[in-house]
């Protein structure tokens, strides 16, 4: 992968800081990034990568033979993390280093003149939640560790303009610094919905008794449903997919937390065994099933990232933090407070199975920060909700029906009506 944009993109700033920041850049376009770095004088080095976490959250260790003494920044277009280092001699593992979940490309290499970079590409804009540089325990050298979670470019860029005004002409943050990755206020933001129609591409999810496939109803319940939602002026919608594409789990979580979004909607339409069973199902995340039907069709709905050969691995040896924890379990309630309130509309309009806000495990409502629910609108095994689910009629009035109780969430929400 050449480096011939890298300091073109940086011109998007404008003023001192592409001067300063991008002048190295410059050089460092004209050098050959390679994992064999020459032979230098006694070099730092870099003895392993690791890499894990999702297209949500990754938590990433680089194992030095020394203390390294770094400096960090963040670059945009693309979104990147660039750590400097003397120079350093690069005996990585190429399978380590393989791109994955948040992190689009792990590049490194010299700079020229006893200096080394490693540069980390978002797959999108991201936050760098820590950067610390650690003594291993068992005396073992040291290691970097760097905990990196999905953003957005707004929050991405609030912290680039902080890192400018804090860091001077160095441009660089202080090694145990923190670049300003904590709450943003952000005075122009509307009530943002983000819509998720569920499956796409490869996965088709689930199929009807008449051939309807599921991935198609969804996507076209879901464009009505931004439509009418974003008719009311009030919102800011978004899809996560608008044609036939497959779609990570997490990166379906990912486009939520880059949109800043106030709530998730994730459509899908399920089949069962049992073909007597019908109406539509609103589900909240948990760690415990509400029912096992429930724990079935998370289980079903979570086996998606297997389509397009995705291995299947839980990376949930999370930070402990106990601020995330708080938010987590603040918006698990608003969750909570709006498939209740879901259900109630959709009762006035659309048939519900007995019970019908349940929870279980579902992969695609774990944004920590984003009130998450899932919609499954009906059963594709049952004939009468098959042809529900293609008429026009009924669409309108489930739309109508998700949109009221949008409403009535986000004015509760912000307290004086929506879109405040
Ligand atoms: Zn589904």
């Amino acid at each position: 992968m050449g480096l011939a944009g890298f300091a073109d993109k940086g011109r998007h700033h404008g003023g001192w800081f592409f001067r300063t920041v991008c002048l190295p850049s410059l050089i460092l376009a004209c050098l050959v990034f390679s994992p064999l770095s020459r032979a230098a004088d006694a070099p730092l080095g870099a003895t392993s990568y690791k890499m894990a976490g999702d297209a949500t959250k990754m938590r990433i260790v680089i194992n030095f033979d020394r203390e390294p003494d770094i400096k960090w920044f963040l670059l945009r277009g693309p979104n990147r993390l660039v750590i400097d280092l003397p120079a350093t001699r690069f005996a990585l593992n190429a399978k380590d280093v393989k791109p994955r979940g948040l992190v689009r490309a792990v590049r490194y290499g010299e700079l020229g003149e006893g200096k080394s970079r490693l540069i980390l590409t978002g797959k999108g804009p991201f936050a760098v939640d820590n950067l610390d540089v650690l003594k291993n325990g068992d005396g073992n050298g040291y290691r970097i560790a760097i905990d990196m979670s999905a953003a957005s470019q707004r929050e991405f860029d609030a912290a680039l303009a902080n890192q400018a005004l804090t860091t001077g002409s160095t441009v660089s943050a202080d090694k145990a610094g923190r670049v300003g990755t904590g709450p943003v206020s952000n005075p122009g933001h509307r009530f943002t919905v983000v819509v998720d129609p569920g499956h796409g591409g490869i996965d088709g999810g689930a199929e009807g008794l008449n051939g309807t496939v599921e991935k198609n109803v969804t996507l076209a319940f879901a464009m009505e449903l931004r439509d009418k939602l974003a008719a009311s002026g009030k919102y800011d919608v978004f899809l996560t997919r608008e044609t036939d594409e497959f779609l990570r789990l997490d990166d379906r979580v990912r486009i939520a937390r880059q949109h800043e979004a106030d709530l998730l909607i994730s459509i899908h339409a399920d089949t069962i065994s049992l073909k007597g069973i019908r109406g539509a199902t609103v589900y909240t995340v948990s760690d415990k099933a509400s029912d096992p039907e429930a724990q079935a069709l998370a289980d079903r709905e979570n086996l998606s990232d297997q389509f397009a050969g995705m291995e299947i691995k839980d990376d949930s040896k999370e930070v402990t933090d106990i601020l995330i924890d708080l938010i987590r379990r603040e918006t698990h309630n608003f969750s909570m407070s709006f498939a209740h309130t879901l259900v109630g509309q959709l009762s006035t309009s659309v048939g519900l199975i007995n019970n019908p806000q349940r929870s279980a495990g579902f992969k695609v409502l774990k944004a920590p920060d984003v009130p998450s629910v899932l919609v499954e609108l009906g059963y594709l095994s049952n004939a009468k909700d098959e042809a529900q689910l293609l008429s026009a009629d009924w669409r309108n009035k489930a739309t109508q029906s998700i949109t009221n109780a949008v409403a009535l969430f986000a004015s509760a929400r912000s307290g004086t009506g929506a879109g405040g």
